[in-house]
Order: C-alpha cells, then structure tokens, then sequence
C-alpha cells in the first residue's frame, strides 16, 4: 500500500490581457489622394476615400444611383461627391486619378 497523494495543482491563471479593440476606421492615406478626372472638360474631383471604393462607386454606378435616389442622406459624402461627378459627366472619358495630398494641381 502506497500512500500516495499526488496533490498537485492546476492553478488556473487568469489572464488579464488587455482586449484588443479593433477599430474599422477608414484609413485615409495622408500622402495621396485619389479622384476621378474628366479627360475631356479637364476637372477633377478628390473625395475624401480610398482608390478601391472610387474604383468600386465607377462600376456600381448604376446601383449607387438607384440607392441614391431612396436614400439621398443616408449617403456617404465621398459617394454623393463621386455620384455627382460621373452623372455630370457621364458619356466622357473619366478616369482613376491620384495626386501628392499637399501639392496643389495647377494641370
Ligand atoms: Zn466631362
């Protein structure tokens, strides 16, 4: 007979990580601003957004203005800006544009 008395111990630590907060702001790049540019009456606009959602209000244009249309202040700034833009000038040739965010264009 073996007295045996394995008393060992789990000891449960608690932890007490900070949590991580992840926060899903938008990161606007300081440096470079994206824009739509009219190659043809040569205006540009530089909304307060990133190249992909620009690129992605190009190819949903036609979807945004539907939604535009039931929801005229539920719209971000940057899309009623990139809206605008592309009705105004819609049949020209508007492209993908980015610029230095201190250096003013004079093209
Ligand atoms: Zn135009």
């Amino acid at each position: 007979m073996t007295d045996q008395n394995s008393g060992r111990r789990n000891g449960v630590t608690l932890s007490s990580e900070p949590v991580l907060s992840l926060s899903k702001g938008r990161a606007v790049a300081g440096a470079v601003q994206y824009g739509f540019q009219c190659e043809e009456c040569e205006q540009a606009i530089f909304p307060a957004t990133t190249r992909s959602e620009l690129a992605w209000l190009r190819e949903r244009l036609h979807v945004v203005r539907e939604v535009a249309k039931h929801a005229q202040t539920g719209l971000d700034t940057w899309m009623l800006e990139g809206l605008e833009f592309l009705e105004r000038h819609s049949g020209h040739s508007v492209v993908l544009v980015s610029r230095a965010g201190a250096r003013p264009t004079s093209a």
